[in-house]
C-alpha cells in the first residue's frame, strides 16, 4: 500500500467527517474502519441542532431527516414523579432521533463518495512512531499485520481508543466514566414526540433514564430508544447491574410502571462504557483525536455525536493547513488543541454547571421542575439565573 499523506482510524460520525472535509480540502486521504457499515453502535440516538449545518455541508441533511422522527420538546421527570415539558418554539429545530445503524452508515457513505482511499476490515492496533513523531499506523488486515505509511494520523476510532491511550490521551476519573444501556421498546406510553430524562433517588452525578421517541403506533403508543445512563461511581454503590436497575425502574416507580408496564423489549438490551469530561491532550506529533477518541463527550447527557463531527471537520481543517505547511509537528498542531477549546470549551463549560447545579442532584432536578410548571422563563438558562449562576456566553458555538 502506498504511503498517504492523512490516514484517519475509525469511520464512525467523527472519523468519516473527517474525511469528508479531508477530501473536500483535496488531502490525500486513506480512512481504516474495522468493522463494515451499517453497523451498530450503541447510543440514545439523538441528533442535536448542530450537526444539521455539518450534515448540510456534507449534501446529506435531507437523508438523514428522512429516516429520522422529531422530538419536539424535553420533557424532564423528577424523583417525586413531576413532569416539566419545554417544547421548542418555532425558531428552534427540532431534535431528531435516528437510530445509529442507519445514521452512521450515510455519514459513512458520503466520505467514501468523495473517493478518498477506504478500508474496511482493518483494525488498528498501534500508532507507528519514529522519533517522537507518527507516521503510520499498524494493523491486522485479514489476519495479517499490515503496516500503512502516512505523514498524519487522525484518531477517530471511539472511547477505549487504545492508540489514544498509547499516544498518552486517557485518563479517566470513576465520577466521569457513564456506563449507558440501551434497548428498544415498542408500546411506550405516556410519550408523545418529547425526548424525556427521568431522574430517580437512586441516581446522582447527572444519572438518569432516558425515552427518545423514534416513531409512532396506530394505537397511539410510542417505540422508544429507551436506556440508563450513570456513573461508574454511583453504580458501584448501588451494586445492581444495569440490567437491574432499568427493571428495577419499571418494577418500582410509577413512571417506569406508565412507560414500561405494557411495553416489549425489540431485540436485546446492550451496554457500552463511556468515559468522559476529561479534555486532556488531544494531539502530539503527527497525531490528532477526534470525537470519542478525544474524550469529547459531555459529561452530563453524554452526548458525543455533535461534537464528534464537529472536532472531525475542526481536524479536517488543521490537517490541510499542516499539510500545505509541511509541519507536522506537536507545535503546528496545537492550533488543533486552541480551536476545540475555542469553539467547545464553553459547551463543555456549559455542561459541567449543568451537572454541578442542575442535573447532577435529585433534589436541584425536583426545583427545576417546579420552576418550570411555575412558569419561570429560559427554562435551564432561567433555572440556573435565578439561582445567580451564569452559563458561558456562547454555549456549543459551532463555528
Ligand atoms: C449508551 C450511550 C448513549 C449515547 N447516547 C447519545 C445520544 O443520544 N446522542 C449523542 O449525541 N451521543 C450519544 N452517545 C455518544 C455517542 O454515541 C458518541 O459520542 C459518538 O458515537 C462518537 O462518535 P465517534 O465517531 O467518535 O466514535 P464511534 O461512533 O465509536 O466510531 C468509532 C469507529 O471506529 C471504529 N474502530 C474502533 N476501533 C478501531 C480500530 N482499532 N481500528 C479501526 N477502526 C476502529 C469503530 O468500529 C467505529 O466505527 C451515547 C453513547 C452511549 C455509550
Amino acid at each position: 500500500m502506498r504511503k498517504h499523506s492523512v490516514i484517519i482510524v475509525g469511520g464512525g460520525l467523527g472519523g468519516a467527517t473527517c474525511a469528508f472535509f479531508c477530501s473536500k480540502l483535496g488531502l490525500d486521504v486513506l480512512m481504516v474502519e474495522k468493522d463494515q457499515f451499517p453497523r451498530d453502535k450503541i447510543c440514545g440516538d439523538g441528533l442535536q441542532a448542530p450537526m444539521y449545518p455539518i450534515l448540510k455541508e456534507m449534501g446529506i441533511l435531507d437523508d438523514v431527516l428522512a429516516v429520522s422522527f422529531p422530538n419536539n420538546g424535553l420533557a424532564y421527570v423528577d424523583s417525586r414523579k413531576e413532569r416539566a415539558v419545554m417544547y421548542f418554539p418555532p425558531e428552534i429545530p427540532p431534535h431528531y432521533s435516528c437510530p445509529r445503524y442507519i445514521y452512521d452508515a450515510i455519514v459513512n457513505k458520503a466520505a467514501v463518495d468523495t473517493g478518498i482511499d477506504y478500508m474496511d476490515n482493518f483494525e488498528a492496533l498501534e500508532v507507528i512512531t519514529r522519533r517522537g513523531q507518527a507516521c503510520g499506523v499498524r494493523g491486522l488486515y485479514n489476519g495479517s499485520l499490515l503496516d500503512l505509511e502516512c505523514d498524519l494520523v487522525i484518531l477517530a476510532n471511539g472511547s477505549h481508543s487504545m492508540l489514544s491511550r498509547q499516544m498518552g490521551f486517557y485518563e479517566e476519573d470513576p465520577d466521569y466514566v457513564f456506563y449507558g444501556l440501551r434497548g428498544y421498546f415498542d408500546g411506550v406510553r405516556g410519550i408523545k414526540d418529547e425526548s424525556e430524562f427521568v431522574y430517580a433517588d437512586i441516581f446522582r452525578d447527572g444519572g438518569y433514564v432516558w425515552l427518545f421517541p423514534e416513531g409512532r403506533s396506530e394505537d397511539g403508543t410510542t417505540r422508544c430508544n429507551v436506556g440508563v445512563f450513570i456513573t461508574e461511581a454511583n453504580l458501584k454503590d448501588l451494586d445492581m447491574t444495569m440490567e437491574e436497575i432499568l427493571w428495577w425502574w419499571r418494577d418500582n416507580t410509577k413512571t417506569g410502571d406508565q412507560r414500561l408496564g405494557k411495553a416489549n423489549l425489540v431485540g436485546k438490551l446492550e451496554g457500552w462504557r463511556l468515559p468522559t469530561g476529561k479534555h486532556q491532550a488531544v494531539h502530539s506529533a503527527g497525531v490528532m483525536a477526534v470525537g470519542d477518541a478525544g474524550n469529547m463527550i459531555d459529561q452530563c447527557y453524554g452526548g458525543g455525536a455533535g461534537t464528534a463531527m464537529i472536532s472531525g471537520k475542526i481536524a479536517a481543517g488543521i490537517a490541510s493547513e499542516a499539510v500545505k505547511a509541511n509541519d507536522f509537528s506537536k507545535e503546528f498542531l496545537n492550533k488543533y488543541e486552541d480551536t476545540i477549546e475555542k469553539v467547545l470549551g464553553s459547551f463543555f463549560e456549559g455542561v459541567q454547571i449543568w451537572r454541578d447545579h442542575l442535573f447532577g442532584k435529585p433534589e436541584t432536578v425536583i426545583e427545576f421542575v417546579d420552576y418550570v410548571n411555575s412558569g419561570g422563563p429560559g427554562a435551564m438558562t432561567g433555572y440556573l439565573m435565578s439561582k445567580g449562576i451564569e452559563l458561558p456566553a456562547e454555549p456549543y458555538s459551532s463555528k
